[in-house]
């Protein structure tokens, strides 16, 4: 899952680079709103992490001018604590949730977690196909018989086929799931989760289309 983190003190982005990184977040870090539109209007995102306080366009432009183009991708804001103000005036703009530094990370995950279920439309927290099933606060997946912790990459990687079963996803298109900007895309890295995915869960958990990608199965 892709989230765009906006954040413009070098201390807060590494660490909140890292946390999202560490819970199997593709992240894409840029430290100014200009740099956060062109960003947004480039790429698809699932998440926005956006702070407020930005040199130049600050949070709330980035806001609005995004839900001025119809962008409806979930953005949680970051405030400071005294800042109700900016914070009433981000959620009036579209934001879906906020954050007041300082803040865990641990909250920060669970927040994009809810926020990412309530967008693809279900309260529950597992992602599933009817056979197999995800938890993403826990990184346990589970087929029949048979469950596992995923690692990070490994977690990336079915979430992204789990979002949209009966639909082959390329190479390329899980690739874009698992790394962010900047990190080195290892020629081997699908296959080798692909089949440490079916070691862990069983060959049929993930079809194979030929020279297309590869695919779970549609809910039954
Ligand atoms: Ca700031």
């Amino acid at each position: 899952m892709r989230v765009l983190l906006v954040e413009d003190d070098r201390m807060v982005g590494s660490a909140l680079e890292q946390a999202l990184k560490d819970a199997a977040y593709a992240v894409d870090w840029v430290t100014d709103g200009g740099m956060a539109l062109s960003a947004l209007a480039t790429q698809p995102y699932e998440l926005v992490v956006l702070d407020l306080g930005l040199p130049r366009t600050d949070g709330l432009q980035v806001l609005e001018r995004l839900r001025g183009r119809g962008d409806s991708t979930p953005v949680l804001i970051v405030t400071a604590r005294d800042a109700v103000q900016s914070r009433v005036a981000g959620l009036d703009l579209g934001a879906d949730d906020y954050l007041v530094k300082p803040f865990e990370s641990t909250e920060l995950l669970a927040r994009l977690r809810a926020l990412s279920r309530r967008h693809g439309g279900s309260a529950l927290p597992l992602l599933g196909n009817g056979a197999l099933s995800l938890d993403p606060a826990t990184k346990v997946a589970s087929l029949g018989e048979k469950s596992a912790r995923l690692s990070p990459r490994e977690f990336a990687l079915l979430q992204a086929l789990l979002q949209r079963p009966g639909t082959v996803l390329s190479r390329a298109e899980l690739e874009e799931r698992i790394y962010g900007w900047g990190e080195e895309v290892e020629s081997n890295t699908v296959e080798f989760l692909i089949h440490s995915l079916r070691r862990k869960l069983g060959a049929e958990a993930i079809r194979n289309v030929r020279g297309m990608g590869w695919y779970v199965d549609r809910a039954t």
